[in-house]
């Protein structure tokens, strides 16, 4: 654990998080600024900064359960027609937080290309209600 990384704070639940699904080894949650409604991020609970560090064969394998969990969850509750999975290594590539994690992004017919890193205004205003959503009506 690093004391001074976000997601790890967020997996040890010192700060707070929209979760949707979570385990021993992950867990998953909203993406504060979201591409597209119900985008999720899903992190291993270890932390390791990107693909090339020590120990990421063992955090990608963490994962993948909550990988699937959540693809699951973002089908079914939300209706998703298809998901993208996106991931960062390195600053030179886009990444901002350096503890692993992968994007979930629901997509749907026409909704357009992932070209650029502007949120979605509408999916941020509407975090709470697709929060609720993927819960399954749970406050
Ligand atoms: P990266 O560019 O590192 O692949 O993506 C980092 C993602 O983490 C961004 O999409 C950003 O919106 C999200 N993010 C940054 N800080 C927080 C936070 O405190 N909580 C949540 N839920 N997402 C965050
Ligand atoms: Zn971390």
């Amino acid at each position: 654990m690093s004391d001074s990384c976000i997601f790890c704070a967020i997996a040890t639940r010192r700060a707070p998080a929209r979760f949707v699904y979570q385990d021993d080894s992950a867990c998953s949650f909203l993406d504060i600024n979201p591409l597209r409604a119900g985008h999720t991020l899903v992190v291993p609970r270890r932390h390791v900064h990107d693909l090339t560090d020590d120990g990421a064969a063992e955090a990608v394998a963490a994962i993948g359960r909550a990988l699937h969990e959540t693809a699951l969850l973002l089908t079914t509750r939300l209706d998703a027609a298809g998901i993208s999975v996106l991931q960062s290594n390195g600053a030179a590539a886009g990444q901002e937080v350096f503890h692993l994690h992968f994007h979930l992004v629901p997509r749907h017919p026409g909704d357009g290309q992932l070209t650029d890193h502007t949120p979605d205004e509408g999916a941020r205003l509407a975090l709470d209600e697709t929060h609720r959503t993927l819960r399954g009506g749970a406050t």
